[in-house]
């Protein structure tokens, strides 16, 4: 019966998302989503993306289903993103994609095929993490969900022999995921050499790496960068899977464009592995949306598009990096207990402040500032505005 069901709040970001909306202070200040805000607290949307969209609702004439694996256009040139020239590759089936809803639903499809199909039971990924991880490996049959150590907490560094220890102990066919760049929630990515080592005991360990990249290009700036040890670990001969988001790249968060990209070596039947993910598309949601992946194929296949768009999201990097040189300096010139340097050193849209959470509920009722647990916020919720305010805020609450 209904009445059964175990009764639950809303936590995370739902919970603190709605909170600031139901805030009524002129001064409250929305650091949760990460979605990228311009200086005057707008949603930024990319106006490539408008120009795309209008082109494909012209060209639109239909709305017929599209098939389970979605627009092959589109996931071949999201996954070129990825692995560079792949031609041959897809010819041969060694690369595929899977079109899915968003990054969230790549996810969803790598761990329902991995469970289903290769009886996988065990998956690791980082402390912290992306909040759903664990559940969406959880939901999909895993029942082992493992965190490894990433951050340490002292140093605010990464805890590379943690890491390593907690992969190096992990059983035969346990998945590994790995946030390619941008991690979110610290902004700290691994080196290239450490990259190389993780590749070394994945291969040894035999076990199954399962990328996600949500941030291409906005950790260093750079497409390319952002994607090298996804590269490496192609051109080391492993076998894995990736998951891709385009919501923060293309501004465009409730189109829901992702990709499943998976990459094998020669000999296997990609055919009927393909087969595989259809059937649990089929049986998820049948077929994915057109609209969204339309928009980011026709700008990735469209040399003036791709110019505009890789121009303008170069601004957007610079933006992030301006706002959290400011934020450091203002925290700095407050004199906030503590060192801030993991500011400026750390990566992407969001900065872990690392807060306790009364303090995070400190900022909320004092200050009207929101954030989720630990004190992760989005770097452009922050501008020129609110800045000192936020600053201020904090070394109130830090000297509580
Ligand atoms: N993976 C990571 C690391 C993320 O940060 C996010 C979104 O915040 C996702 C996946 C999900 O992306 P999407 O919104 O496209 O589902």
């Amino acid at each position: 019966q209904f009445n059964n069901v175990p009764v639950v709040g809303r936590n995370g970001y739902i919970e603190a998302d709605t909170a600031f909306h139901n805030d009524i202070s002129p001064v409250k200040v929305d650091l949760v989503f990460g979605t990228f805000r311009s200086e005057d607290t707008s949603q930024y949307l990319l106006p490539v993306v408008k120009r795309a969209e209008n082109m494909v609702v012209n060209d639109t004439s239909s709305h017929d289903y599209l098939s389970p694996a979605g627009i092959e256009g589109f996931t071949k040139s999201a996954s070129s993103l990825l692995l560079g020239d792949i031609d041959q590759l897809w010819k041969d089936g060694m690369v595929f994609g899977v079109q899915c809803i968003g990054g969230a639903g790549a996810l969803k499809i790598g761990a329902e095929f991995l469970s289903r199909y290769m009886n996988c039971t065990t998956v690791y990924y980082p402390d912290p993490s992306y909040e759903i991880h664990g559940t969406i490996f959880e939901f999909s049959g895993f029942v082992n969900t493992f965190e490894y150590r990433y951050l340490n907490r002292e140093t605010k560094a990464i805890d590379f022999d943690g890491l390593c220890e907690d992969i190096s102990n992990a059983s035969v066919d346990s998945v590994v995921i790995l946030h390619a760049c941008g991690h979110n929630p610290t902004g700290l990515d691994l080196t290239k050499d450490q990259w190389r080592i993780i590749a070394e005991i994945m291969k040894e360990r035999k076990l199954i790496p399962f990328f996600d990249i949500a941030y291409q290009g906005m950790a260093s700036g750079d497409i390319e960068e952002d994607a090298w040890a996804i590269r490496y670990f192609h051109s080391e001969g492993l076998q894995f899977l990736c998951a891709q988001s385009f919501s923060k790249m293309f501004t465009m968060y409730n189109e829901r464009v992702g990709n499943l990209m998976v990459v094998l070596k020669s000999g296997f039947n990609s055919d009927s592995l393909k087969i595989h993910f259809e059937r649990i598309v089929r049986t998820l949601y049948s077929n994915p949306p057109n609209h969204g992946a339309r928009t980011v194929f026709q700008i990735l296949s469209n040399p003036e598009l791709y110019k505009e768009w890789s121009s303008s999201f170069k601004s957007m990097v610079v933006r992030i990096i301006e706002i959290r040189r400011a934020f450091r300096k203002a925290l700095e010139e407050e004199g906030a207990p503590g060192k801030w340097n993991h500011i400026t050193d750390q990566k992407g849209m969001f900065i872990l402040l690392l807060l306790t959470d009364s303090q995070v509920e400190y900022l909320r009722y004092f200050h009207h500032i929101y954030m989720v647990k630990s004190g992760r916020i989005n770097v452009t919720g922050l501008n020129f505005t609110n800045i000192s305010y936020v600053a201020k805020a904090i070394n109130d609450t830090l000297r509580k």
